[in-house]
């Protein structure tokens, strides 16, 4: 499998989308075949802020491996499908009304779903969905950004953020991360201070580097802003929050006590229904109500209202691949530092490891026997989603061969390396 790469995966301006990839062998998601329009965007009245500007472009390729989109490797069970279209067949029947437009029984599914999953009460009033947490974080960026405002955030982060911004006209303002991608309270205090956002964005575990927040540093950032004139909305996005590790405490333990705040989270990685679209958010009933007035009428069809409450009537089984995966995340990063990488600590369904001196070749190297990563995160730092046992044994394979190197033999326990140690000293 070869694959040749013309631009980077991201933010090359004039590169699009499926266009941003062509690889020789590797067929893209939608190749087209009708003539272009003459007419090109510079003919066309758009916003001066969007000229230059290039849509999402994570490359959607059919190559053997892809763990390039955090989605889960595991697809719905066979009876759960059944469920779901058996769901949707019915939902189908109504189709000639609009759906339920405040979509209670979803709320009150998800809200259910919460309980049992970090303990959570909610109300489900206190619950909001939408077609996938970015829709979810665009209304909060609707309704609490715009002209004049500005959004907070901490890089390396998600990239979608900057563009929920963009989109609604909102400043986009980024504090940085230490070196092991932790957050220093002192600084987080010292952005909110300086730049007064009405919206603070707190990726938990964070996208691309996996890291969790502590809820002292979420409590630091709900203190500092709750002494600005106007406040402000905190964001806690737990798009990976199943994933965490034992021991790291999921944000929506704070909602009581703080109504600007809420926590986010999707179906699509966890749930393994990255294709349904359906994202949702835990906050106040306040908060909720504002999302409400900017969402449009009907946001959420009655198929996708359909799909998600069949799924979460599984959503024991449809969980049950996480603790699978957190185990082969561990077990990658073992696997990764003991090849000498620098890898980030992860609470996510993936891994950001480092210490590349030419991250493009190795990922086009990856991508050449049929293995796409992310080229994303600092320079120099490449980050590998979670896939099936025999996924990361075709990555860690396809790794060596690239940089041209042997299995580095694992670390011996502590015992053997000792008695090793004396039998070296006795030699001499
Ligand atoms: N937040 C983070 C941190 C993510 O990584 C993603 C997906 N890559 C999302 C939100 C959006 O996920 P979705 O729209 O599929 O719910």
């Amino acid at each position: 499998m070869r694959g040749k790469v013309t631009g980077r995966s991201q933010g090359v301006p004039g590169v699009w989308d499926d266009g941003a990839v062509t690889p020789t062998t590797a067929r893209t998601t939608a190749q087209t075949t009708a003539p272009r329009s003459a007419t090109t965007l510079a003919d066309l009245p758009l916003r001066d802020d969007l000229r230059g500007e290039v849509p999402y472009g994570a490359p959607q390729l059919h190559v053997p491996v892809v763990l390039n989109v955090n989605e889960n490797p595991y697809p719905v069970a066979p009876e759960i499908v059944a469920e779901i279209a058996s769901a949707v067949a019915q939902a189908a029947v109504g189709l000639n009304r609009y759906p339920d437009r405040e979509f209670f029984d979803l709320r009150a599914d998800l809200a259910a779903f919460l309980r049992t999953e970090s303990g959570a009460e909610l109300a489900p009033r206190q619950v909001w969905a939408a077609n996938g947490s970015n829709e979810v974080m665009l209304h909060v960026l609707q309704a609490f950004g715009g002209p004049g405002r500005r959004a907070l955030s901490f890089a390396p982060t998600y990239s979608m953020y900057p563009e929920y911004a963009r989109d609604t006209l909102t400043t986009w303002v980024t504090g940085q991360r230490r070196d092991d991608f932790t957050l220093d309270v002192e600084h987080a205090r010292a952005m909110v201070r300086e730049h007064r956002p009405t919206v603070v964005l707190l990726a938990s575990p964070n996208n691309p580097t996996g890291t969790a927040l502590p809820p002292a540093t979420v409590e630091a950032v709900l203190d500092e802003v709750a002494q600005l004139p106007h406040g402000a909305v905190v964001v806690v996005d737990e798009a990976y929050g199943e994933f965490r590790r034992a021991g790291t405490q999921s944000a929506l333990d704070l909602l009581p006590d703080h109504p600007n705040l809420a926590v986010s989270r999707t179906m699509s990685k966890a749930f393994s229904l990255a294709g349904a679209r359906v994202g949702y958010l835990a906050a106040s009933e306040a908060f909720v109500d504002a999302l409400r007035v900017v969402r449009l009428p009907y946001h959420l069809s009655a198929v996708t209202q359909a799909v998600a409450r069949a799924a979460l009537k599984h959503s024991a089984t449809l969980l049950s691949t996480v603790a699978e995966l957190r185990g082969r995340r561990d077990a990658t990063v073992v696997w990764l530092r003991q090849q000498g990488f620098a890898v980030a600590e992860s609470d996510a369904n993936f891994v950001l490891f480092g210490g590349l001196e030419d991250r493009h070749a190795v990922w086009q190297g990856l991508l050449d026997r049929g293995v796409l990563i992310r080229e994303t995160g600092p320079d120099g730092w490449l980050r590998v989603s979670i896939g099936t046992e025999p996924e990361m044994a075709a990555f860690r394979a396809a790794l060596l061969d690239v940089l041209g190197r042997q299995e580095a033999p694992p670390e011996a326990p502590p015992e053997a390396r000792q008695e090793a140690r004396q039998g070296a000293v006795a030699e001499q």
